[in-house]
C-alpha cells in the first residue's frame, strides 16, 4: 500500500487524445519525496533539452506535493512544472488553493501533459473518469468566469478547476494559470498550458489518502495548530510588520504600507518616493481596502486566512493576496483604488500581477523616452490609468505594440531596440523581478537573487533575518526560541551582525555564513515544494511550525518511508542538484547568474566572485556552475552524469 501519495500520476496525450493512469515507482519518492522533487526528474527523463517551451514535445505538470491530502496544516501546493518561454529554463510555479487536494482525492498525485490539441479543450478528473472535452466555447472567456461555466456545464459546484483567460490562450510570456483562491502565476506557465490547447482543468476527487501512522501523524498536526496560535499571539517584534506573523505577507489584513511605498521601487522600479506615506494616505487607503475586502480567505486546511474577497462595485468579485495589493498602484503612480480595480481584469485575463504592472510601465517609460512613438501607442488615451488599461487589453490580445510587450521586458527590449534594453534593468535571467533597488549590497541576497533556480526574487528568502536587530538586547531575545535553526553557528551569525562597522554588510555575514545561511533558506524552500507544505507556513516567516528538525517525523508518519534529518537533507541536495542539471542541460551558466546591475547602489566585483565561487565549491559544482562527475554520483545520479558528460558538458566546463 502507498501512503500519503496516491501511486497513480494521469499521462494525457493531447495530439493522440489518450489518457492513461499510470503508476508510479516508489523508489523515486524516496529519492525526490514528490512535487517539484520529482518533477524536476520527470523534465530530465523525458524532455530533451533542444525542446523549445512551445514545443508539443514539452511538458506541462501540475503535481501535487507529497504531503497535499493529508491533514498537514496548509499541506496544498500544485507544483507547476514546464519549460519557460520567458527564461528558456524550468519553470516551476506553485498555487494554493483546493485544487491539489482534490487532485489527490481524485486518485492522481501528478497530470501531466504533453503534445498539443488542435482545438481548445478542458480536462474533466472526476475520481476515476478522465476526459477531454471540447471548450471552444470558452475562447477569450476570464479565468474565473470559465471556472463558473464549467462547474454549471458540468453540475458540479464542488469542483476545483485552475483555468487560464486570454493571455494563457494568446500565449502571453506572463500568463498566469488561475485557479479562484490562488493562482500559478510566475514565468510563463500559463502561455504553455495555452499554447497546448488546455482552457481549463476540473477535478472532483472524494476517495481518501491512506496514513502510515495517522494517530502519531495527528498529534504532530495538532501540535503545528497550537504553535501557529501561539505565534500569533506573539508576533516578532523589531522587524516590519509583514514579517512579524506567519503565513504569506498578510497584505489583506493590514493597512501600513509606509514599508513597501517608501522602500519599493514606482513605476518600471525607476524612482523612489521616501515621503510618500502620511496619515492622510493611510486613512485613504485604509478606507479604500475596508470598502472592497468582502472577506479575508484561507487555502485547504490553513487558518491562517492570507487572501481576500475583492469586490468592487460594477465588476466581479475575485480573490487577492499578498504584493499584488499595491503592484499596479505603484507602477502607475496611482492610487490604491486603481490597483484594486484594474487587478480584477488582469486576473480574468490571467496574468501575473508582479510582470504585468511592470511590462506596462515599461512601454509607458519608453513612449516617453521617444523610443517607442505615437504611431506605436496609436488610440492610446491620454490619462495614466486609461493607459494602463489600454496597454493591458492590448497585450492579453497581442495587439499591435501589445504583440512586443507580450514578450516581457527582456524580449520586448530586444525587439524594439534604439536603446530599450537600458529601459529592461530590472531582470535576472530574462525575468522581471520586484522593483527593489537598495544601497549596500546584502551578500546572503546577492546569492540568492543571483543562483536561485526560482528565478523570481519573491519567496527564496526565509528564516534568518533580512537585516541586523539593532541592539544585542533584541538578537538575544531573538535567539532564545529559535528551535528552527538547523545547527546553533546560526544564532552567532545572527549576534554578532551589526547594522554598521567591520560585523556588517556586505563583509559580514561572511562569504562562508552567507553561502550556509542560502543553504538552509534553500533547503527549506525546496523541502517545501517537494511536500506541498506553504511557504508562509514553513520557509518564508520567520520562526515557522515546519522546520528540519520536525519534518523527518511528518515524513515518515505519513508515508511510512524511514526518514531522518540526515536522510532529508540528502533528497534536499538530491532535488537542489538535479534542478541545476536540468538547466545548466538548457544551458546555464555562471555569466547569468547576476542580480540586475543597479540592484545595489554600492557593488563589490570582488566579493560577489567569492561568494559565487564559495557558493559553488558547497554545493559540489565547478566555477561555472556546473554539478561535478562526483556530487552527481554520491547523490545517486550517476546516469545525470553520464548524460552531461556525454553532451560535453562535464567534461569540456570542468578542464
Ligand atoms: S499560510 Fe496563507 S497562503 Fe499559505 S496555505 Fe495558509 S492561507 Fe494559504
Amino acid at each position: 500500500m502507498r501512503y500519503a501519495e496516491t501511486g497513480f500520476n494521469l499521462e494525457i496525450d493531447l495530439t493522440r487524445g489518450s489518457i492513461e493512469r499510470v503508476a508510479t515507482d516508489p523508489r523515486l519518492t524516496e529519492l525526490h519525496l514528490g512535487g517539484l522533487g520529482t518533477n524536476t526528474k520527470i523534465l530530465w527523463d523525458r524532455v530533451p533539452p533542444e525542446t523549445e517551451p512551445f514545443s508539443p514535445d514539452n511538458i506541462l505538470i501540475f503535481a501535487t506535493g507529497l504531503l497535499v491530502g493529508t491533514p498537514a496544516i496548509g499541506c496544498n501546493r500544485t507544483i507547476v512544472t514546464t519549460y519557460s518561454p520567458q527564461t528558456l529554463l524550468m519553470a516551476y510555479s506553485m498555487m494554493g488553493g483546493f485544487f491539489a487536494p482534490e487532485l489527490k482525492y481524485a486518485g492522481y498525485d501528478k497530470v501531466i501533459f504533453r503534445g498539443k490539441s488542435p482545438n481548445l479543450i478542458y480536462v474533466w478528473i472526476n475520481n476515476d473518469k478522465v476526459e477531454i472535452r471540447d471548450a471552444t466555447h470558452l475562447h477569450g472567456k476570464g479565468a474565473s468566469e470559465t471556472a463558473e461555466l464549467i462547474r454549471q456545464e458540468l453540475k458540479e459546484p464542488s469542483a476545483q478547476v485552475a483555468a487560464i483567460g486570454l493571455a494563457g490562450e494568446n500565449r502571453v510570456y506572463m500568463a498566469s494559470i488561475e485557479q479562484g483562491r490562488s493562482s500559478a502565476s510566475r514565468l510563463g506557465i500559463g502561455a504553455v498550458m495555452g499554447d497546448k490547447g488546455i482552457k481549463a482543468i476540473a477535478v472532483r476527487g472524494t476517495k481518501d489518502i491512506n496514513i502510515a501512522r495517522p494517530a502519531e501523524f495527528m498529534e504532530l498536526c495538532n501540535d503545528v495548530l497550537k504553535y501557529i496560535q501561539v505565534r500569533s499571539e506573539k508576533p516578532v517584534p523589531g522587524v516590519m510588520p509583514i514579517l512579524a506573523g506567519l503565513g504569506s505577507p498578510a497584505e489583506m489584513k493590514l493597512v501600513d504600507e509606509e514599508w513597501h511605498t517608501q522602500n519599493f521601487m514606482w513605476g518600471n522600479a525607476r524612482e523612489r518616493k521616501r515621503d510618500y506615506w502620511n496619515k492622510e494616505i493611510e486613512e485613504k487607503w485604509k478606507e479604500t481596502q475596508e470598502s472592497v475586502r468582502t472577506r479575508l480567505i484561507s487555502c485547504y486546511n490553513c487558518p491562517m486566512k492570507c487572501g481576500a474577497l475583492i469586490s468592487v462595485p460594477g465588476i466581479s468579485t475575485y480573490m487577492m493576496k499578498c504584493f499584488s495589493k499595491l503592484t499596479y498602484t505603484m507602477a502607475a503612480f496611482s492610487d490604491l483604488d486603481f490597483g484594486f480595480r484594474i487587478a480584477q481584469r488582469a486576473t480574468e485575463y490571467g496574468v501575473d500581477g508582479f510582470s504585468t504592472p511592470q511590462v506596462m510601465a515599461f512601454g509607458l517609460e519608453l513612449y516617453e523616452a521617444g523610443i517607442l512613438t505615437d504611431q506605436d501607442m496609436a488610440g492610446m488615451p491620454s490619462d495614466t490609468q486609461g493607459r494602463f488599461y489600454w496597454l493591458l487589453d492590448r497585450i492579453v490580445r497581442r495587439e499591435g505594440i501589445g504583440d512586443v510587450l507580450a514578450n516581457g521586458t527582456y524580449w520586448a527590449a530586444q525587439q524594439i531596440g534604439k536603446g530599450a534594453e537600458a529601459y529592461a534593468h530590472n531582470n535576472i535571467k530574462k525575468h522581471e523581478q520586484l522593483p527593489l533597488k537598495l544601497g549596500m549590497l546584502n551578500p546572503v541576497y546577492f546569492l540568492m537573487y543571483s543562483t536561485g533556480e526560482k528565478i523570481n526574487i519573491t519567496q527564496i528568502e526565509g528564516q534568518f533575518p533580512q537585516a541586523p536587530f539593532p541592539t544585542m538586547e533584541e538578537r538575544e531575545d531573538f535567539v532564545k526560541d529559535w528551535i528552527q535553526v538547523p545547527d546553533e553557528k546560526f544564532k552567532k551569525y545572527l549576534l554578532d551582525w551589526e547594522m554598521r562597522g567591520e560585523r556588517s554588510n556586505p563583509y559580514y555575514p561572511t562569504v562562508d555564513m552567507s553561502v550556509d545561511i542560502v543553504d538552509w533558506m534553500e533547503m527549506m524552500h525546496y523541502i517545501d515544494d517537494a511536500l506541498g507544505v506553504c511557504a508562509g507556513l514553513s520557509s518564508f516567516p520567520l520562526k515557522p511550525p515546519y522546520h528540519i528538525h520536525n519534518y523527518p517525523a511528518f515524513i515518515s508518519l505519513a508515508t511510512g518511508i524511514d526518514m531522518d534529518e540526515a536522510g532529508l537533507k540528502q533528497a534536499y541536495k538530491r532535488n537542489r542538484t538535479m534542478l541545476r542539471a536540468v538547466n545548466v542541460r538548457r544551458g546555464l551558466r555562471r555569466a547569468d547568474e547576476k542580480p540586475p546591475e543597479d540592484h545595489w547602489k554600492k557593488r563589490f566585483p570582488e566579493l560577489e566572485a567569492q561568494l559565487l565561487d564559495a557558493y559553488y565549491k558547497f554545493k559540489g559544482w565547478n566555477k561555472e556552475g556546473i554539478p561535478t562527475k562526483e556530487s552527481l554520483q554520491e547523490l545517486d545520479l550517476a546516469y545525470v552524469a553520464e548524460d552531461l558528460e556525454q553532451r560535453g558538458i562535464i567534461k569540456n566546463e570542468q578542464s
